[in-house]
Order: C-alpha cells, then structure tokens, then sequence
C-alpha cells in the first residue's frame, strides 16, 4: 500500500471514529490547492532542460502551510499530495499553529551541479513566489534539497517582497536558522520515546534498541540514546549492519563511519546480516531509514517490545495488524518524527521575533511540545479506546475538523 493510500485509509478511520459529518470529510481531504509549474534553465553548457515542478497546499485553518520540498526524479503529484496531507495531521498533533504542504521538482539532483541547483530553485521560486510567505505557506528541506536549497529560496523571494527570513525553515544559522535544528527529528525521537516508556514505569537507561538507519535520524536517537546510557545494540545503514550485545560506544561509531564511510568492520562490534537487524531481539526498535520496511514477511518476527517509527511510513498495514495482534506497541511516525517540524516553528518563531534562541531553550520546548503531545494522544486513545496511531489522527484530524467549523462555511 502506498502512502497515499495509507494515509487516506488512517484519515477515514479516524473520520469514523470521531463520526465527521460527511460535508467536514469530504472539505478536509481534498487540497486547498494545487500548483504545477514548468521550470525552465539553462544548463552549463548552454542547452535549456525543462523540470515539472510542484506544491500541494493541503490544508490551512489552523494557520500557514508547512512542509517540505523535495528534489526527486519520481517526484508525483499523487504522492506529493498524500505527503502534504499527513503534514495537516503531523502539525495538528503536534499543536503548531500550521497546516499541511509538500512540494518538488521531478528532477535528479546529482546530476546538476551546483549552478544548475541554484538556477532551478531559482526559476521554482519565481514561479511559486506569490503562492507562498511568511504568514500562507512556509517551505522547508526535504529529500534531495538542504539548508543551501532553503538560503537559494529565501534570496531569490526576498527580491520581490523584501527580507523575508520567515518564508522557509532548514536554513543556514548565518541567515537566520535554528540552532537544534539539525539534531531536532532524533532528539524528539528520544523525548517521544521517554513519553512513551514513562507509561510502562521504564527508562532509556534499562533497555536495549536496535536502530534502522544511522542517517541525521537514526545517528542523532542512537547519540541521545547512548547518552542517557540506554544500550543500543544494533545499527544498520545502507553500508550494512552491526552488532554488539553489550551496547555500541555510539560516539565511537560515528568517528568510524566518518572515516571510512562504513558502519562495518568496526572495532567495537561484530558485522551481522542487515536482514535481521529488523528481527533481531531487542526491546525497543527505531526504523529510522525508509518506509515499508516491516511488511508482512517480518511482521511476525518482530522481537521488539516497542516500535518508535522514526521514519515516515515503516509499517505497511498489513504489518501493523500482525504486530499488535502481538502486542508490539507503536509509536506512529505522526507523531515519533514530529520534532524536525516543531523546531522548523520555533525558527519561524524566531525570525518573525527577530531574536535567537540559545539551543537550551530549543530543546527544552521541544521537549514540552513532544511530551505534551503525547499525552494529548493518549487521552484519545482513552476516549476512544483504540491505539497510539489511531490515537495520533484523532487527534490531528479533530483539531483541524474543529478550527474548520470555527471558520464557518459562508462565502
Ligand atoms: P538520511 O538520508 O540522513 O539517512 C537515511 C539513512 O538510511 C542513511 O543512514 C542510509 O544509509 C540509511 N539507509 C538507506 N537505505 C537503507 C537500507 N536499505 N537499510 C538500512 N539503512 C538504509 O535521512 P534522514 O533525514 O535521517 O531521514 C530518515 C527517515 O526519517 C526518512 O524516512 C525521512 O522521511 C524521515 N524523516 C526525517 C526528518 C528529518 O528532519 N530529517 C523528519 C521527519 C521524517
């Protein structure tokens, strides 16, 4: 099942279960608006390529659209749409004063260089420009893009509607970026996972984890993991994987790979095959790499206690079903990677503010945010008694179904 399926399959039931008249429904799935642009550049060498670009602006009756853009050669509108429809949800759990937007550009972004990079955002911004804003859609880094992507787009949108640093988020600190934001996603990983593990009387410190991906998610929650002297067992990257019983000295693994561009081979481990990293026994697992990774071949394999989805989409439905028929307890991805998008508010914060923040007070609202929103899902699970995922839409999609009522219907 694909995202978009996924995530209109989650929003139904969570309509059901909230019992959304079918007027609300209908107006909270269908985008706000859709934008397609042709985008024109000169190559190096002076040949022009054409790009299809795109921006999905799903929903804004809790505020401005946020979400990120992404430079992918199967960058579809299809799927853009479903991304930019779980950000409505994702920023309404985490009660951001945002609504939902994703965006792209179909093109493959190592085979431009840097020049071309530069034009092409260059050309999607003009395009776009009278579309987006400090206070209507905020955009932020997605795969294939990054904090220089984000500096490129704010240059070339404050041409025509002077210095607007609150246009987009994920920028460099020099022009008014966040500090925190680069360790954001993994630190509200961690926090939500204390959320969660606080419910069961336990702590990081007691159990063992087991890490899919060592990426800027994966590497940041196996930091903070190994720092409050939880065991991170195993860890996987596209390289391959490792394993040590005893716990992995993670500062010590990220000076490897940062040597040899590997995970394996590394003095304080043993290499183990990557195809069972995801079985292996542990009691909490952290996909943090790509979706669809727990399926129906492993689902009932699954050793873990607990699943953090750190990255978007891990479980496919099938999945999900076999693992709580187990009695596996998930921490959906709506949720568990919510902190790069609540540390993307805290710098459009600052920059409306035109005042920076120490990164103490940055960590220690997003660990507020994180744990209030969990609590906040668990009360709907309460109510409505079902689990942490469904929780989580419940919660989304109720508090944007509320702020659309509020706004009234009349033209
Ligand atoms: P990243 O590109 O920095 O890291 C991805 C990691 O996954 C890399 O270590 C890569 O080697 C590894 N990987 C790729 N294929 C693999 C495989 N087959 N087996 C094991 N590992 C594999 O990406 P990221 O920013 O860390 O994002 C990871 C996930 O988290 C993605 O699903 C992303 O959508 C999600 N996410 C990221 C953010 C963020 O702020 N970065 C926010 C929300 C969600």
């Amino acid at each position: 099942m694909n995202a978009l399926a996924a995530t209109s399959r989650n929003f139904r039931n969570a309509a059901r279960i909230l019992g959304l008249d079918a007027k609300i429904e209908k107006s909270l799935l269908i985008p706000f608006r859709e934008i397609k642009v042709e985008c024109t550049i000169p190559k190096d060498d002076g040949s022009l390529v054409s790009y299809v670009g795109f921006r999905v602006q799903h929903d804004n009756a809790r505020g401005p659209m946020k979400g990120g853009i992404r430079y992918h050669p199967e960058v579809d509108p299809d799927e853009v749409n479903a991304l930019a429809q779980l950000m409505t949800w994702k920023t309404a759990v985490a009660d951001i004063p945002y609504g939902g937007a994703k965006g792209g550009i179909g093109c493959t972004p190592r085979e431009l260089s840097k020049s071309e990079l530069e034009r092409l955002t260059r050309v999607f911004t003009q395009k776009i420009h009278d579309l987006i804003g400090t206070h209507t859609d905020v955009p932020a880094p997605d795969m294939g893009t990054n904090a220089q992507t984000m500096a490129w787009i704010l240059d070339e949108y404050s041409k025509f509607h002077g210095h607007s640093p609150a246009v987009v988020t994920g920028k460099p600190i020099d022009l008014g970026g966040s500090l925190g934001r680069e360790a954001a996603t993994g630190r509200g990983v961690v926090f939500g996972t204390e959320a969660l593990l606080a419910e069961y009387g336990k702590s990081v410190k007691d159990l063992t984890f087991v890490i899919q991906g060592f990426g800027n998610v994966g590497s940041w929650a196996a930091r903070l993991i190994h720092e409050r002297g939880g065991k991170v067992i195993a860890v996987s990257d596209i390289t391959g994987a490792i394993k040590n019983p005893n716990g992995i000295d993670i500062t010590e693994l990220i000076k490897h790979k940062e040597n040899t561009g590997s995970l394996l081979n590394f003095s304080g481990g043993d290499n183990m095959d990557p195809n069972e990293l995801l079985v292996h026994e542990c009691d909490v697992l952290i996909p943090s790499a790509l979706g669809g990774v727990l399926n129906r071949e492993n689902a009932s394999s699954v050793k873990a206690k607990f699943i953090v989805e750190a990255a978007n989409h891990p479980t496919d439905p099938e999945a999900d079903e076999i693992l709580s028929k187990k009695g596996v307890i998930i921490l959906p991805d709506i949720y568990a990677n919510a902190g790069g998008v609540t540390v993307s508010y805290f710098e459009w914060v600052q920059n409306i503010q035109g005042f920076m923040w120490d990164e103490e007070k940055v960590n220690n609202e997003l660990q507020r945010y994180m744990t209030r929103a969990f609590h906040n899902i668990k009360n709907m699970c309460k109510t409505h008694e079902c689990n942490l995922r469904m929780g989580a839409f419940t919660l989304g999609v109720n508090r944007v179904a509320r702020a659309t009522v509020l706004r009234g219907w009349e033209a």
